[in-house]
């Protein structure tokens, strides 16, 4: 019997990892941009940490982690999402105290146990970004300015921000106060979850995506129109730094997103065309000011957002074939003496990190050539003993047809003046 990977994983093949690649190199360049650095942290931490981090009565907790003994005994677990375990290693490393900003991202697998569906897999990836120690809004704008570059920059199309803030424990507890006496008559009209999150946390009911929860929604007072006297300020300085720079968004109240960490600013890029269906979050994030107190740090503003980048790659379908890798240069061996030439000129290009390709096997002519087509060779050139007793070989632009004759001693000036530098990736 064949071994199969584990459902819901996947292999990220050949085909795909050039994607990948573009987006994680967009992605470092971005982050690098903003200032923040690269935080690495375990696969697996203590089931206690994201108990605490992340809420012992959500959906993530009690439903989806792959929770397992170790051989000693203790309960560890598979990290579900990022931000618990970036705040773990803050407060561990002490980072906090000779950095009053510090900016940290994050581009690593996370592992649930749900149904697996297009885009959504049991390990799937996530980047991300988490700043600590701010807490004015010009933080936020920053936050959402990186996702916003970011996202242009990989050539997404109809990607919108919605953006809404769901308050803090001064306002949040009035707000919710009138969300239950407002639903508390129509109970019978809400589904099952939202009956219960009538009693545990109102304010999900706002983004159910049941029919009949999503039209009593519609017409309930919106969280924004409620806020205190320093949630509300904050929300306006959001709104008018993204209108200083230009960056379209839609206030929507339905964003409460689904941790319960959450405070103030809240958000999410979406994609408003269909390729995404249902699935349409793109990236989502707010401020989430008590979490490294409720971690047992000392109080310490944060703001972060995480991307999917499975979901990245299928709105990203198209850009896939402009991102073929191609060969600068295949030598061709004509016989014996040719080899050691092509040996010699291969490892010269490379180290300059131009791909240059060479026979491995002793391949005749023919095969050579036949594999130098393959391989979309962007130049070809033939060595054996009678170009080394003349002198001279002939180079071949593959692309235009074009052939000319090279003096093998100036070989390595002509061929760096052909390449000057790597170009791996063409768009
Ligand atoms: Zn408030
Ligand atoms: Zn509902």
């Amino acid at each position: 019997m064949k071994i199969q990977s584990v459902r819901g994983m996947n292999d990220i093949g050949i085909e795909d990892s050039p994607l990948w690649r573009y987006i994680e190199s967009h992605a470092k360049k971005v982050f690098d941009a903003y200032g923040f650095v690269e935080l690495r942290t375990p696969v697996l931490e203590s089931t206690a940490l994201f108990k605490r981090g992340v809420g012992e009565a959500t959906d993530i907790v009690e439903k989806e982690m792959y929770t397992f003994e170790d051989r000693n005994g203790e309960s560890l677990s598979l990290r579900p999402e990022g931000t618990a375990a970036t705040v773990r290693a803050v407060l561990e490393n002490s980072w906090l105290r000779a950095n009053p900003v510090l900016k940290l991202f994050y581009i690593a697998p996370m592992f649930r146990h749900e149904r697996p569906q297009k885009g959504r897999y049991r390990q799937f990836y996530q980047l991300g970004v988490e700043m600590f120690g701010p807490a004015g809004a010009r933080a936020d704008i920053e936050v959402l300015a990186l996702q916003y570059l970011l996202f242009n920059n990989l050539g997404l199309q109809d990607v919108e921000l919605r953006l809404s803030s769901v308050g803090c424990e001064t306002c949040r507890p009035e707000y919710k106060k009138m969300l239950v006496e407002i639903l508390t008559p129509q109970k019978d009209h809400l589904c099952e979850d939202c009956q219960r999150r009538l009693e545990t946390n109102p304010m999900r009911i706002l983004d159910c995506k049941v029919e009949g929860c999503k039209k009593i929604a519609k017409n309930l007072p919106a969280m924004v129109d409620h806020l205190c006297e320093i949630c509300e300020p904050h929300f306006n300085e959001v709104r008018d730094g993204l209108v200083a720079l230009e960056i379209p968004f839609k206030v929507d109240p339905s964003i409460v997103r689904g941790l319960d960490y959450y405070n103030r600013t809240a958000f999410e890029f979406v994609c408003t065309s269909e390729k995404l269906g249902a699935q349409a979050t793109i990236s989502g994030g707010g401020r989430y000011d008590k979490l490294v107190e409720d971690l047992g740090g000392p109080a310490t503003p944060a703001v972060g957002f995480a991307a999917g980048i499975e979901r990245l790659t299928i709105l990203l379908e198209e850009v896939k074939d402009k991102l073929k890798t191609y060969v600068d240069i295949c030598f061709i061996n004509a016989d014996e003496a040719g080899k050691v030439k092509t040996l010699q000129l291969c490892q010269m290009l490379r180290s300059r990190g131009i791909r240059a390709e060479m026979d491995l096997d002793n391949k005749s002519f023919k095969a050579q050539m036949k594999r130098a087509n393959k391989l979309e060779a962007r130049y070809v050139m033939i060595l054996g003993q009678s170009e080394i007793d003349n002198n001279v070989a002939i180079l071949k632009n593959m692309e235009t047809g074009e052939q000319e004759d090279i003096l093998l001693t100036q070989i390595e000036q002509e061929l760096k003046d052909r390449f000057p530098k790597s170009v791996n990736f063409k768009l």
